[in-house]
């Protein structure tokens, strides 16, 4: 079994969160005192994003809520980082040195700082901006009632952005309290509603540290 799929096993077990509870006893107190600042700060991060993707759409989900291209993206990403086999931004972002990092779906293997948000854009590159992350599917464009919606998921201090066709779009409502993952994700697609249009996923965030 390859460690994505054994993380996953792990998540979508119903004693994961006795799992997680014992893994932080544990843990040394500094390690866990910085891991936990960076799951605050890159919560903030996507928390604002929220907010300005217009919708104000964040709140709590679990690994099971996930559909399973995005959970598997999302966990493959992260045992490639623990792994040190990550490409990642010349700030060298490290898994043993807690810090938010950000990750894209439609850039496997790639994990940067915030301020080099702009390496996972796809602003250059319209026809893949355009590319649902889950089913492939080219998204002709919101005057074409097709547009891409943006999404991101944060899992301790990773948060990893995807796009997805009108189809393919997570479920948005979970009853389920916080135990894993953290969402947001915009209701419209892209350049709809009250939020100008922006261009391109990834486009400008993590200017200042900000996603
Ligand atoms: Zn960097
Ligand atoms: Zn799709």
């Amino acid at each position: 079994m390859t460690p994505t799929l054994a993380l996953e096993q792990l998540m979508l077990d119903p004693a994961y969160d006795r799992f997680v509870e014992h893994a932080r006893a544990v843990m040394p107190v500094g390690l866990r005192d910085q891991h936990d600042a960076a799951a605050t700060e890159a919560h903030t991060i996507l928390s604002g994003a929220a907010v300005r993707l217009g919708d104000n759409l964040s709140y709590p989900t679990t690994a099971g809520d996930l559909p399973g291209w995005l959970r598997l993206g999302l966990l493959d990403t992260i045992s490639q980082f623990a792994a040190g086999r990550a490409t990642t931004c010349r700030h060298n972002p490290q898994a043993d040195r807690p810090r938010p990092v950000l990750a894209a779906a439609w850039r496997p293997g790639v994990v940067v700082c915030p301020p080099c948000a702009p390496l996972l854009s796809l602003k250059h590159d319209p026809a893949a901006d355009a590319v649902c992350d889950s089913c492939g599917h080219q998204c002709t464009g919101i005057e074409h009632g097709d547009g891409i919606y943006p999404g991101m998921v944060q899992l301790g201090p990773l948060i990893y952005q995807y796009g997805t066709c009108g189809d393919c779009r997570p479920p948005t409502a979970s009853g389920n309290p916080l135990s894993g993952p953290q969402t947001a994700e915009r209701d419209r697609p892209r350049g709809t509603g009250r939020v100008r249009p922006r261009g391109s996923r990834g486009r400008g965030r993590g200017r200042g540290g900000r996603v």
